[in-house]
């Protein structure tokens, strides 16, 4: 199917072919010194310590759970309205998830409140996911995760450029978790970092991404080792330079293209208003989002099969972000019923429109006449 919108598109150009075609012709494909200057600029932009460039964003998470001691027996709380990736990250580690609330229809992100309720002795780890790129209550769960003394992982994977209080998002907790998939903020096809201002943490991560082992390839093909130990049981969860190459690009184009992803938000809020259309984050303006993604709620006389299906014949892409993690059937199988009223309401009445940088003027306009005329 040929989209007059589609729900997301990279911003990709000659820039991006000559990183490719520069990697190429140094034959060094991996984890070089491409890679540590993606990881600086990471660094600088986010103004976190360490930045640890990985294959994606999934086995951030998983590594960021190991790092800071998930295991068989543990529990770790995490939201249910996000990517699957954010709670399979646990049970990687042979650990069990507590699904918690979201704060309300205005505020899509994990309720503190809910964190709270579901701490146990056998919490070992909470994750956040800064939904659309929108910030988590981070104030407040940290007070919680510090009373507690546990850790805090951030799924920063909707949140490159995000920032609360002038501090970015994933710099917030203990280990902050990207991703780096072709429809995110900055993409790179595959890929993803760890960001964290412990130096044992990032020293532990560095190791777990590439088998345990004290020293990388790289280093011995300069001179720098000879050999290794492994000090760890470790993964392959290694970037290779290409990724890195596109990442530095996209790096560059991140904060010019947040500001159009919060241009056409702001078109969108203004032109659905008065729509009857729930409109979320809308009221809060908190921090410095990235705006990832535009949810919305459809009212409850909107069948929303219908609408999806009449903004496809229209041209028009839409999503669904999320259908929450506990109703899936592996979870409900593994873990039985859980009800969170606020989060399957939410899960029911979604829908994703169409927001990307390159988007143009005439294609939004086409969305919201087409959703206008969808919600009367
Ligand atoms: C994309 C995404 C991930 C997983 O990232 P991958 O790089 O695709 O593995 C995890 N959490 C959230 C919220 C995401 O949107």
């Amino acid at each position: 199917m040929v989209w007059h919108v589609p729900l997301a598109d990279m911003d990709y150009g000659e820039d991006e072919e000559q990183a490719v075609l520069d990697v190429l012709r140094s034959k060094w494909l991996t984890m070089g010194e491409v890679t540590q200057t993606f990881e600086a600029e990471f660094c600088r932009m986010t103004g976190s310590k360490h930045t640890i460039a990985v294959a994606n964003g999934t086995l951030a998470l998983h590594l960021a759970c190991l790092a800071v001691g998930v295991g068989p027996g543990d529990e770790v709380i995490v939201p249910s309205l996000s990517f699957v990736a954010t709670s399979n990250a646990v049970l990687y580690c042979g650990a069990s998830v507590r699904f918690a609330e979201v704060v309300g229809a205005k505020d899509l992100t994990i309720d503190p409140q809910s964190i709270e309720t579901l701490i146990t002795p056998k919490t070992k780890a909470i994750i956040v996911m800064h939904y659309a790129g929108f910030p988590c209550r981070m104030r407040e769960i940290l007070e919680i995760s510090d009373e507690h003394g546990i850790p805090v992982i951030e799924d920063a994977a909707h949140a490159p450029g995000a920032a609360l209080e002038d501090k970015a998002l994933g710099t917030w907790g203990d280990i902050g978790c990207f991703s780096f998939f072709s429809n995110k903020n900055l993409s790179t096809g595959e890929g993803g970092v760890l960001t964290c201002n412990r130096d044992d943490l990032a020293t532990n991560l560095r190791l777990l991404r590439s088998h345990g082992m004290t020293s990388l390839t790289y280093d011995r093909h300069k001179g720098h080792a000879f050999s290794y130990d492994v000090i760890a049981l470790g993964y392959n969860y290694r970037i290779d330079e290409i990724h890195s190459a596109l990442g530095i690009q996209q790096l560059r184009k991140l904060e010019r293209n947040n500001a159009r992803r919060r241009e056409i938000t702001h078109i969108y809020w203004k032109a659905l208003k008065s729509t009857g259309i729930g409109l979320p984050f809308e009221a809060t303006r908190v921090g410095q989002p990235s705006h990832h993604i535009f949810p919305v709620l459809l009212p409850p006389h909107v069948d929303r099969h219908i609408f999806m299906s009449s903004l496809r014949d229209a041209g028009i892409q839409s999503s669904i972000h999320y259908r929450p993690i506990h109703t899936f059937s592996y979870y409900r199988d593994k873990f039985g019923a859980v009800s969170l009223p606020l989060t399957e309401d939410i899960g029911r009445r979604e829908v994703t429109l169409p927001l990307f940088p390159t988007m143009t003027d005439e294609q939004l306009e086409l969305v919201i006449e087409n959703v206008k005329t969808l919600v009367v």
